[in-house]
């Protein structure tokens, strides 16, 4: 490690944070260094854990007297090694998890206010305790916090009727990368003074200042749910399908996610709990969740009626609703533990891209032929958010490579392939991961000028130092770019 430019500041911030609050102990640093998919393993002089904004703000006021940077880190679960600092050593990570605190949460507004590191699964239980719900949900709900899942305008499995992150967030309280304290937290409905600093900050991944709290948006508790898993040929006919199952009933639906066989196959090879849903094989499957609010019918009629008209049509090969919740939970599982079960599998090049809805069933066909042509022996996984039009389209190592040197050698090529395809087709290189450090030089090669232009722009003017987050979704200029 370097000589860290400011030795005094460590002792200055040790004095603030007091013992639970700093360490550079390396074995209580240790966890914290390497990214959720172990790849990328950077280091840091301190981890900083604030206990509440006062002293999130002081810290960021020392660091940037003191022009170091700082590497805010929620629950660590970033898909783009976006809260894993530099290797050389320069930056202070600086750890939300101690600021847990729900600070309210009001039925008759719609709103909870978390701060920064409450966890996504605690805040759940919170809206609940209240007869409401948040409706933002994903696989890393027992560590992602709610700092990153704004700072990264998180998706998950109910966009497609609520939206993202972005539009959950009714308000914003965070510390400025001079140190400055930002008070958004009011959830006006209306507010038209000026630039939307709350939009600004949602998605910043950390670049633009430290969020230490957020005033967030309930919707009613859910009555009942009805969870089916269906089994059908192609993307095609799971996309024919969503727009059946929603004009027969209406915006229930609120969860479409696609798996391919061998997604399945994976899942059902290395996660313990998981059983076949269906008796047959498909090449393709959807979880498909619907859900009604207190005094409404019960979604599950409507659901089995249309898939009942969906098979008599040709369009579905099997189907199973869920007939209790454990049934329910059974199906999610086979969803959400696709990461987990590919991390176990082996090496992929992972990708989240996303195009127009309508374009995706092609894409995904052509996409992958395009990729197992041009590198033979890959094994593509597309999986995900159809509804959305987003899908994680990952390349998995030949069965028979080494796939950590596989990804070495080959990884950027395919990348590169996969967003070029998807810049072709009108879309995106990042649908909700973000851009973190992995896709900071693919990012840096597709952005059209004039984004990339606003976005240091942005950047140089509220963080002129460059502390936060640094090396993180903005790319440097290129040698003699002005
Ligand atoms: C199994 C699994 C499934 C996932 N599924 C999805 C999914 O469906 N949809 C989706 O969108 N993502 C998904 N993710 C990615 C991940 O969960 C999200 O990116 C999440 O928002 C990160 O939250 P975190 O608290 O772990 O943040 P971290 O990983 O700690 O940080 C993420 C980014 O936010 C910044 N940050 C963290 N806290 C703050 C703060 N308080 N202020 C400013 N910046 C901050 C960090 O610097 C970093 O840039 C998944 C991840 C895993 C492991």
């Amino acid at each position: 490690m370097p000589d860290f430019p400011g030795s005094g500041l460590l002792a200055s911030l040790a004095a603030r944070l007091g013992p639970r609050g700093f360490t550079s102990d390396p074995a209580e640093m240790a966890p914290w260094l390497t990214d959720w998919r172990g790849r990328i393993t950077g280091a840091t002089p301190a981890l900083l854990s604030p206990a509440d904004a006062d002293e999130v703000a002081d810290v960021v006021r020392m660091a940037a007297v003191a022009g170091v940077g700082i590497v805010p880190q929620g629950g660590n679960t970033s898909m783009v090694a976006g809260a894993t600092p530099p290797a050389d050593g320069s930056a202070l990570l600086l750890s939300l998890r101690r600021m847990r605190a729900i600070r309210s949460v009001s039925a008759s507004d719609n709103v909870v206010v978390a701060e920064a590191g409450v966890i996504l699964s605690d805040l759940h239980d919170a809206a609940a305790a209240v007869g409401r719900r948040f409706p933002l949900s994903l696989a890393a709900k027992g560590s992602a916090t709610i700092g990153g899942l704004v700072s990264t305008n998180a998706g998950g499995t109910q966009v497609l009727r609520f939206g993202p992150m972005r539009s959950l967030v009714l308000g914003i309280e965070a510390v400025l990368p001079d140190g400055s304290r930002l008070n958004g937290l009011s959830a006006l409905r209306k507010d038209n003074r000026g630039y939307d600093l709350r939009q600004l900050l949602a998605g910043a991944e950390g670049t633009l200042g430290v969020i230490t709290a957020a005033s967030l948006r309930l919707v009613p508790a859910i009555a009942q749910r009805a969870v089916a898993w269906i089994g059908l040929a192609s993307p095609q006919q799971a996309l024919a399908l969503l727009r059946r199952l929603e004009e027969a009933t209406g915006d229930a639906v609120e969860s479409f996610e696609i798996v391919p066989a061998d997604g399945l196959d994976l899942v059902l090879r290395h996660i313990e709990r998981a059983r076949p849903p269906l008796a047959g094989r498909h090449a393709w499957h959807v979880l498909v969740e619907a859900t009604a609010p207190a005094g409404t019918p019960d979604p599950a009629g409507g659901l089995g009626d249309a898939l009942g008209a969906a098979a008599e049509a040709g369009l579905i090969e099997d189907a199973v609703i869920a007939a209790n919740e454990a049934q329910a939970d059974a199906l999610w599982l086979l969803r959400e533990e696709m990461s987990e079960a590919e991390r176990i599998d082996g090496m992929a090049a992972k990708h989240d891209v996303s195009v127009a809805v309508s374009a995706m069933p092609s894409f995904i066909g052509s996409a992958k032929a395009e990729v197992e042509r041009a590198f033979p022996g890959v094994r593509v996984l597309a999986f995900g958010h159809l509804g959305d039009g987003n899908v994680h389209f990952n390349v998995r190592a030949p069965a028979e490579a080494d796939g950590r040197g596989w990804l070495q050698e080959q990884g950027a090529a395919v990348s590169r392939l996969v967003h070029d395809l998807t810049t072709a087709a009108g879309g995106s290189l990042s649908a909700e991961h973000g851009i973190g450090q992995t896709k900071l030089d693919e990012f840096a090669r597709l952005a059209e000028p004039a984004r990339m232009a606003a976005l240091r722009a942005i950047k140089a003017g509220l963080d002129p130092r460059g502390i936060m987050n640094p090396g993180k979704l903005i790319p440097p200029p290129a040698f003699g770019a002005p």
